[in-house]
């Protein structure tokens, strides 16, 4: 189960080199939905940490009181939600952080881009109407139950999701549905294109194999299609596989995208580039 802390910090908003905000902003350390590919696990200050990923997390009941002077003092123009954490965790009930730090966005008319996988979001459609929410950012997945459970038992329902981004298109809030993670020969997207017809883009983000527990991860998976492990193991160390398994996922991609006419973008990472993905050191 996952410990909740009540903790205060020195500074909510802190400088990024991700190009959706100036700043980012983490309402909280740790993540109680404890994905075994999450990224922030590789993340420094994370991998040093005593607690196992998904046992804690510390919530900063200060937040939105340390935004308020920030915001005085940076005058930032556009911020990202969510980079390191999920910003909308069960807690949310229960803290009410994200709310308060939406209306003073709101307030102070700064524009923010939000990551999330939660459908709690869809309860905020009123504030995010105000018109700075500038894209929101929905991880969203098909991967059968059997690997859900190896992978991330605790994140919420991939139908509710797709619920909860209905919803946010529903009410005009720009939704990107980022499919996230793909991994080849599982990752059935054949759907995804026709359910998401209201999106303006789908994006989605390929296994990344530089992960410090990518091994675990590949045993996971290897676990529910026994059948693949194999190959699994080869892309850790074969750059030709490796490559030419992504671009057969590309063509996929291209072509059920001509079908949909729907644009999409994917984001492979590159073969062996020891977890370089410039997410991972940002400070939290
Ligand atoms: S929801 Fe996001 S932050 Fe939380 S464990 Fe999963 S990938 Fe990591």
């Amino acid at each position: 189960m996952t410990q909740y802390n009540e903790v205060k910090i020195a500074r909510i908003l802190n400088p990024t080199s991700i190009d959706l905000g100036e700043y980012v902003i983490n309402p909280t350390k740790g993540c109680e939905f404890c994905c075994l590919y999450c990224y922030v696990r590789s993340n420094k200050t994370v991998s040093r940490e005593m607690r196992p990923w998904g046992s804690y997390v510390d919530v900063r009941i200060n937040a939105p009181e340390r935004l308020e002077k920030e915001i005085a003092l940076k005058k930032p123009q556009s911020v990202l939600l969510g980079s390191t954490t999920e910003c909308f965790q069960p807690l949310e009930k229960q803290y009410g952080l994200m709310r308060q730090i939406l209306k003073i966005l709101n307030k102070h008319g700064i524009f923010y881009s939000i990551l999330t996988r939660s459908p709690l979001i869809a309860e905020f459609v009123p504030i995010l109407s105000e018109g700075f929410c500038k894209k929101i950012y929905f991880t969203i997945n098909t991967m059968r139950d059997d690997l859900k459970m190896s992978l991330e038992p605790r994140s919420p329902a991939f139908e509710q999701r797709f619920e909860a981004i209905d919803t946010l298109l529903a009410h005009k809030i720009a939704v990107v549905p980022y499919f996230s993670p793909v991994f080849p020969w599982i990752s059935d997207f054949k759907d995804v294109f026709q359910r998401f017809s209201q999106a303006r883009q789908i994006e989605f983000e390929g296994l990344n194999f530089n992960l410090i527990n990518i091994e675990e991860i590949v045993r996971a998976l290897g676990t529910v299609y026994p059948d693949l492990k194999d190959r699994y193991i080869r892309l850790l160390s074969d750059k030709d596989f490796y490559e030419a398994t992504w671009e057969l996922v590309r063509k996929e991609l291209v072509s059920l995208s001509i079908k949909a006419k729907k644009s999409y973008n994917i984001y492979i990472h590159r073969f062996g580039d020891y977890f370089k993905n410039k997410y991972a050191d940002d400070r939290r």
